[in-house]
């Protein structure tokens, strides 16, 4: 039962077209009832949706739709019927491929092109779409049949988004480079931290943000955009001007930093993008091994800027290939140790505490610093490994260092979120406090905020239990993360650590300070003390003074030394006071570690 009513005589136009053979899809008196009936039937049993387009009606309203059209669209006939087919692209108005149909339609030829559509409920098809028209007698345009196919999970289709694979991105852009003498740009992006959207906020929301920037991304008028694995995203431009690069990658950024609504959280993310020039005919591959070179490079900016490929970087990729491999056995050969910076009260300018931050000794590259492998270590797992390390070499030298002190001194050891969802986190800091003889209080552990997030009932019990042991909980970072601020008071947290992007210029900044000062407010109504970090200047730490914090640490007091420098330090520290000590401080951050 095709549905719809008849018209006028039509003759088929695309001879390749087999459905189109069958003349009587449009109802003709003249035609043999045999024929007539067996169309139909062919219509009723095919796989693919079949439309047709009045072309001479007003708005070129759908006419006729088969069953598998309803099947498909989740639209019955009558609901189809008299619409422009327009409504199945929904919102998503800004599709490439939509001006090839519009100048099929405008020319009455045929066209083939693949759509994002969506279904009755709202849910996204991709449609393989063949647009065929049909001419009468004196050569007029008359109809046009579409020939619906859902390809949302065929080969080259990335299943979650919609967006072209691996493969099809591959297969794409050999295609458009066969058409050669074109410039491509081609781009790939990363959302940063986006295990710790799934780990806090679970995999549905984590697949609804990829689906979200999916969605917004798909609006772009590029050539090919494509979701490569988990959080990769590639993008190709054809280019006019080669000077236009910069200007679309900042671009599709700009698209990507408005805050994603999703059902259970709304997030603001950030995106790193490296990308890469060159001329159609080369290798595809070549291509994503460039952009995603650059990617890496961006990423290991602290400000995460984009950064376009340069030769450099593909000897950059070679080594982190080889870093990962060989952070697995850096904990064995004992090249991993910490930097330690000190926390100053703020009040009394007394040193009360540090930080310890990890450095991986490299046999072939150096001293490395955690932007370089955290990353990668949280990646491969290698994270575990090293985070059982450092707790325990923490513990050990907390206990020593109070050994020969009456204040307690506390350490502060920063943790991933790995760490705390696939171990007991709990039994683990049990086991070395009691293993080392380290007390808890003068352990705090920090966590960046993101961990805050709706679900974690086992996060919040392991917090809870640390607390009672009298181990302290950090938030990192404060004010950059994802956090709702609503889980703050269902989370027992000793400390909040003032991102240092609030303290930076804060001198300068009106908006700074307020932030700072609703920080300072919060940490009171939570009892928890507030962390300045990054405090570079005397005017910072005034201000950070005055607003309420009752800690600070930067470069101002002094970087991260190593073991010997920071006893030094500490030693000297017990007996000298006030100006000394700051005379001492200039001369250790004159010589940073
Ligand atoms: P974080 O925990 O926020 O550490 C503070 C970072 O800011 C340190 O960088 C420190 O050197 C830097 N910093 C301190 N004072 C100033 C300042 O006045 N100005 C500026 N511009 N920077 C300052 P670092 O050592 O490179 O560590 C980077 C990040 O690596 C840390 O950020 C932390 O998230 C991570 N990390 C460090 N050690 C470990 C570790 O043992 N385990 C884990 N999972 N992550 C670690
Ligand atoms: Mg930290
Ligand atoms: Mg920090």
């Amino acid at each position: 039962m095709i549905h719809g009513g008849g018209e006028g005589a039509i003759v088929p136009a695309g001879a390749d077209f087999n459905v189109m053979q069958w003349p009587s899809l449009i109802d003709r008196p003249e035609k043999p009832a045999v024929e007539d009936a067996i169309s139909r039937l062919a219509l009723d049993h095919i796989s693919d949706g079949v439309l047709v387009a009045d072309m001479r009606l007003r708005g070129h309203p759908i006419i006729q739709v088969n069953p598998a059209f309803e099947r498909i669209t989740g639209y019955p006939a009558c609901e189809a019927i008299g619409k422009n087919c327009r409504y199945l692209q929904g919102s998503d108005r800004l599709q490439p491929e939509l001006a090839e149909i519009r100048a099929a339609l405008a020319e009455g030829h045929a066209c083939s092109v693949t759509l994002r559509n969506f279904r009755r409920d709202g849910t996204m098809f991709r449609n393989a779409l063949r647009l065929e028209p049909l001419h009468d007698n004196q050569g007029h345009l008359t109809h046009f049949v579409g020939i619906i196919r859902d390809v949302t999970h065929a080969a080259g289709v990335d299943r979650l988004t919609g967006l072209l694979d691996r493969n099809g991105l591959l297969d794409r852009l050999a295609q458009i480079e066969m058409q050669a003498g074109s410039v491509l740009l081609v781009i790939k992006l990363d959302i940063l931290r986006f295990h710790d959207v799934n780990n806090g906020f679970g995999y549905d929301v984590g697949d609804a943000l990829l689906c979200s920037a999916s969605a917004r991304l798909g609006t772009l008028p590029a050539v090919a955009i494509s979701r490569i694995d988990g959080n990769n995203f590639v993008l190709a431009f054809e280019l006019v001007d080669v000077g236009m690069a910069g200007q679309i990658v900042s671009d599709v950024l700009d698209l990507l930093r408005p805050r994603f609504i999703l059902p259970g959280a709304s997030l603001a993310v950030q995106f790193a993008a490296g990308y890469t020039i060159g001329v159609a005919g080369s290798d595809p591959l070549q291509f994503l091994r460039r952009a995603g070179a650059a990617l890496q490079h961006s990423k290991a900016l602290p400000d995460h800027t984009p950064r376009p490929f340069a030769e450099a970087d593909d000897r950059d990729a070679r080594n982190r290939v080889r870093l990962a491999n060989e952070l697995q056995s850096a904990v064995s050969n004992e090249e991993l140790l910490f930097h330690y910076q000190p926390q100053v009260d703020l009040g009394s300018g007394d040193l009360i505490g540090a930080e310890a931050l990890l450095r991986w000794n490299h046999g072939a590259f150096g001293l490395q610093q955690p932007m370089r492998f955290i990353g990668v270590a949280e990646e491969t797992g290698a994270i575990m490994d090293i985070g059982a390390w450092g707790l325990r070499t923490l513990a050990a030298y907390a206990a020593r260092i109070n050994q020969s002190r009456r204040a307690p001194f506390r350490f502060a050891l920063n943790v991933s979120v790995m760490e705390f969802t696939r171990q007991d986190m709990v039994a683990s800091v049990e086991r070395v406090l009691e293993e080392t003889g380290c007390r808890a209080e003068w352990l705090t552990l920090e966590l960046t905020e993101n961990l805050m997030a709706p679900e974690p009932d086992d996060i919040r019990r392991a917090f809870e239990h640390l607390r009672r042991l009298g181990v302290s909980i950090s938030i990192d970072d404060f004010g950059t993360g994802y956090s709702n601020l609503r889980y703050l008071e269902r989370f027992p947290l000793s400390e909040l650590k003032i991102d240092r992007s609030f303290v930076r210029d804060v001198a300068e900044s009106s908006v700074k300070r307020v932030i700072v000062e609703s920080i300072v407010k919060l940490g009171a109504a939570l009892d928890t003390r507030v962390v300045a970090e990054g405090i570079e200047t005397e005017a910072e730490r005034a201000i950070m003074r005055e607003l309420g914090c009752s800690v600070g640490q930067g470069f101002l007091f002094a970087p991260p030394l190593d073991e010997h420098r920071f006893e030094l330090l500490l030693n000297e520290g017990l007996v000298v006071r006030e100006e000394r000590q700051q005379r001492l401080l200039e001369n250790y951050r004159s010589k940073p570690a």
